[in-house]
């Protein structure tokens, strides 16, 4: 490398300190051993396409996520590990986060952080990394899956209706996308062992429970499901309508033909009558709206038996299914 090259990549570090022993920068500053020397630290925190060359004597932990800056991205689900990672990093000594640019994505992390740090609301965090470093700018999309953690109160609520929708949808993306069935797997560590209650659905034929009231997913009539705010459009004063044309569920692990197809019908595990259809990429229900991924029940093969849970979500759910 000439030394005008050198140059050129040393002019290009860009390295803010955001509170102390906190950095967002970018992915030269990243590789420079003299930044990462100079400002001590100890933690490097990639989330890019690519890990980064560990520049040469230096001596650092390092985290890698996978993501692109794409706003149709799931980065919410690594808060947990990227928080995690950052506060050790604090702990210990200094922790640098930094993506292509330090714009989006890392900027994304380090809001993330500070909000479950101090228990604040997105607006003040981002405002919080702005003042240090201008350009942070988290995509609309990343935008969005912050202020769904906000909604959380900083956990990740497998209770929550728009973070189940949201998971729903992003495990939709993986196995459709590239028939990536073993997402399935991570999907059911998340929500599975979950308390079912509410009111119990069972196959007219055999009787066996098949899924309660919590495992229906709710659409706004003629409106595509989407997680971004469905449960506050929904409790809103100015609430929309949810479809009672259709019954769909969320995917359950007794689905079993959904494990190795994109699209097909579903039986009931223990008679085997057909109760339903599935497809991973979505089906339209009647009233127009798309819900992706697709598991619709047929309510003429069902029972339902009710039990009244005082819940808000669930009496959401209740005036669906009548
Ligand atoms: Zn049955
Ligand atoms: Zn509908």
């Amino acid at each position: 490398m000439s030394s005008f090259e050198i140059f050129e990549r040393s002019s290009m570090v860009e390295c803010d300190e955001i509170e102390p022993k906190l950095y967002l920068g970018n992915l030269d500053a990243a590789e420079s051993g003299e930044t990462l020397k100079c400002f001590g630290i100890t933690h490097v925190l990639t989330i890019y396409m690519f890990p980064i060359t560990v520049p040469d004597g230096v001596d650092i932990e390092t985290l890698f996520i996978d993501i692109e800056d794409s706003a149709d991205c799931d980065i919410l689900s690594s808060f947990e590990k990227s928080n995690a990672f950052i506060k050790e990093g604090q702990e210990k000594g200094a922790c640098l986060v930094h993506c292509y640019g330090g714009v989006s994505r890392s900027a994304t992390l380090v809001v993330a952080y500070l909000m479950k740090k101090y228990q604040i609301g997105v607006e003040e965090a981002l405002r919080n990394v702005k003042d240090k470093r201008y350009c942070a700018c988290p995509n609309a999309g990343f935008l969005s899956q912050l202020r769904l953690y906000e909604s959380m109160k900083y956990t990740l609520d497998e209770g929550n209706i728009d973070y189940k929708i949201f998971c729903l949808y992003h495990l939709g993306r993986q196995v459709s996308s590239g028939n990536n069935f073993n997402a399935i797997q991570d999907y059911l560590r998340k929500f599975q062992g979950k308390t079912f209650d509410g009111d119990k659905f069972k196959c007219r034929k055999c009787r066996k429970c098949l899924f309660t009231q919590k495992n229906v997913v709710p659409h706004i009539q003629g409106q595509d499901l989407y997680w971004n705010n469905f449960a506050q459009q929904v409790t809103s004063e100015q609430s929309k309508t949810l479809c009672k044309n259709s019954l769909f569920i969320e995917f359950l692990p007794w689905i079993s033909e959904s494990h190795t197809s994109l699209t097909g019908n579903i039986h009931c595990p223990e008679c085997s009558t057909e109760i339903g259809s599935f497809c991973w990429k979505g089906q339209l229900c009647f009233c127009g709206a798309t819900i992706s991924p697709s598991f619709k029940m047929n309510e003429s093969k069902l029972d339902r038996e009710f039990s009244h849970v005082p819940n808000v979500i669930n009496d959401l759910i209740t005036h669906h299914v009548t």
